[in-house]
């Protein structure tokens, strides 16, 4: 004979949804189950959205939290556009892992501020306040005659210590998030894979997301992949830069500006055009999309916006010290790291974290046969 389930809603967590932008839409789902249908990403067994749609109206905050469903949606609004009732299941989907996010991120008051307006004001005000406490300390203004460089405004050691220590910060945070939330899908799914390594499964999940293997799958929403593309070109293209920038440094004692003819400087700035063309994209095919696909909440469009902040500042502080008008381009520069700051120091907190969650609850599924 089988034995009645209880289950236990968690009533504070439906309003909480309904409160988030995108997960307005919730109460409207009938469970027609059309958007299981057209979802392209979805597995047979136990197909998604329709379900996740299910538990949060129902309140089922744990099974929610530890679904690796949740994050193997890619967001691409096919469900969204075809929902006969305008429930925009790609919507709630993003504001499921919205509070996912900051379920497990550390430490929580950072999650709460990065998802609210209100934080805002001060989240930025802080690396404003850390590199004008830098320049003014080291009284750097009085450095700033003659040819433009950017280090007489930052000293190269100032710079690297608060994007160590950002950077620090931000892969302990991850860590932490990240294991948390691993043991909350093993908790779910009762699957654990404990039997095999988990490096195989890592590097599948690499090669798919480098090809976008998933993401291709889209068919309202296209060009949101190949906008993804180039987003994630130029941070891979900046990230060896980067790296390279500091072998040159600390290797060879080479300090920036480099001249015309490295190949790094090239390659720094085909990146940039690459993300500026990336993001400036995703907005456009937000926008056109935003009634069969929806267009996002706050949370999305900070994101957003702090890209557009780094890509632009970057590309100008780049093209104004050329022009040789410094007092703009240090200013430019002194924005640029501002936005380099909260691209990096709240990446655990915001839409960013995508990246490793994402990365994460497929390297789950493959690993524990989750999506077979
Ligand atoms: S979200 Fe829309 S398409 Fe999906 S089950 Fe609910 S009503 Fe149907
Ligand atoms: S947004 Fe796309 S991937 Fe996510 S559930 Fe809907 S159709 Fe599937």
């Amino acid at each position: 004979m089988s034995s009645a389930k209880m289950i236990q809603p968690d009533l504070d967590f439906v309003k909480e949804i309904t409160a988030q932008g995108g997960g307005e839409s919730l109460k409207k789902c009938f469970q027609c189950a059309t958007c299981s249908v057209v979802c392209n990403l979805t597995h047979s067994d136990k197909p998604f959205p329709r379900k996740e749609m299910l538990w949060a109206q129902w309140g089922l905050k744990d099974r929610l939290m530890g679904d690796p469903d949740v994050w193997l949606c890619h967001q691409c609004s096919d469900c969204t556009a075809y929902c006969p009732r305008g429930a925009k299941p790609g919507e709630v989907l993003g504001a499921v892992r919205k509070m996912s996010i900051r379920a497990n991120s550390w430490p929580g008051v950072l999650g709460g501020l990065v998802g609210s307006p209100a934080g805002l004001l001060p989240l930025f005000l802080l690396p404003v306040f850390i590199f004008g406490a830098i320049i003014m300390g080291l009284g750097r203004l009085d450095h700033l005659h003659g040819p433009i460089v950017y280090e007489k405004l930052m000293p190269i050691p100032a710079v690297d210590t608060v994007f160590i220590l950002t950077a620090l910060f931000a892969c302990l945070s991850f860590f932490l998030g990240v294991t948390k939330f691993w043991k909350a899908m093993s908790d779910a799914t009762g699957k654990t894979g404990a039997q095999g390594s988990v490096i195989p499964s890592i590097v599948e999940t690499v090669k798919d997301i480098i090809a976008h293997k998933r993401f291709d799958k889209c068919d309202v929403a296209k060009g949101r992949a190949s906008a993804h593309k180039f987003v994630f070109w130029g941070f891979a293209g900046l990230a060896v830069v980067t790296t390279v920038a500091i072998i040159y440094l600390y290797g060879f004692h080479w300090e920036s500006p480099y001249d015309m003819k490295n190949p790094v400087k090239w390659l720094a700035f085909v990146s940039m055009l690459s993300l500026l063309y990336g993001i400036f994209s995703v907005i456009a095919n937000r926008n056109a999309n935003a009634e069969k696909a929806g267009k996002g909440g706050y949370f999305d469009w900070l994101f957003i916006y702090i890209i557009v902040g780094v890509a632009l500042t970057g590309t100008l502080s780049w093209g104004i010290r050329l022009l040789d008008i410094a007092p703009l381009a240090y200013t430019i520069y002194f924005f640029h790291l501002v936005f380099i700051f909260c691209l990096f120091a709240y990446a655990p907190f915001s839409k960013m974290a995508h990246m490793v969650y994402r990365t994460t609850a497929m390297v789950f599924a493959r690993h524990t046969g989750f999506d077979k």
